[in-house]
């Protein structure tokens, strides 16, 4: 049994065949989903994706979506949380370098959000392009009780290890699947049996061989016999051990 430990089920991207792709998933042997939050205008969607059996949620504010944010999201993301206990993380919250422009306003939302999932004893669910170092750095000093995922991972093994260290695990996703990623791959290697969730990000980061292709939680599936060759284990040992690190994560 697999877990996509990370897919935006609720995006509008699946609103025309939403069941669909869930049956697709169970077909393909992933029968559980976690869906995090992007924006305080999805979080209604995404709670409501949650009353499925299937189905956990986490609730954040997500570093792309900037513009969207506004002063009063970071209140109403505590009382939310406080008002949804059967939320699993804060998430998805992070940094995403790529935009430089608003960078600084990203820490604020990124560290603001650290500490409400340090007072609940939360884990959190990061977004982390290209600020492996830094985003490592600042958890260091918060020291999160209950850690989380730096999901989407695409570092060095070296700063794979790193977030180990500080009681992270990373998700491995579609970058995993493309020949050029010597780097991340050697990472993948490089990882404890109990270091990594499998995920797909859908309907975002498609596999190899599926570029321009709306991405769906079935190729978890892939991504588990992807994993499996890389670590030259069977995918039955990689789907036992991915889901086993999700629900202790997530305390499923
Ligand atoms: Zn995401």
């Amino acid at each position: 049994m697999l877990i996509d430990a990370h897919c935006h089920l609720d995006f509008p991207d699946f609103d025309a065949d939403r069941e669909a792709v869930i049956e697709r998933a169970r077909a393909a042997g992933v029968a559980q989903f976690i869906v995090p939050g992007t924006t305080r205008r999805r979080w209604p969607a995404v709670l409501s994706l949650g009353a499925r059996d299937d189905v956990s949620v986490c609730l954040g504010l997500h570093p792309y979506f900037m513009e969207e944010h506004a002063a009063g999201d970071i209140e109403a993301l505590a009382q939310v949380l406080d008002a949804n206990p059967q939320s699993v993380a804060v998430g998805e919250c992070g940094i995403d370098a790529r935009f430089g422009d608003t960078l600084d306003a990203q820490w604020r939302l990124f560290d603001a959000q650290l500490r409400i999932a340090k007072a609940r004893k939360l884990p959190v669910v990061i977004h982390c392009v290209r600020a492996n170092d830094p985003v490592a750095k600042r958890l260091r000093q918060l020291d999160l009780p209950a850690g989380g995922l730096v999901h989407a991972f695409a570092g060095s093994p070296e700063q794979a290890g790193k977030f180990l260290d500080l009681g992270f695990v990373v998700g491995l996703g579609g970058a995993v699947t493309f020949d050029r990623a010597k780097r991340l791959q050697r990472a993948v290697q490089s990882l404890p049996d109990d270091g990594y969730v499998l995920e797909t990000d859908s309907p975002d980061m498609p596999l190899a061989g599926y570029q321009g292709e709306r991405n769906e939680p079935a190729r978890v599936a892939e991504v588990c016999r992807v994993v499996a060759g890389l670590r030259g284990q069977g995918p039955e040992a990689v789907a036992a051990n991915s889901t086993a690190t999700a629900r202790r994560l997530f305390r499923l």
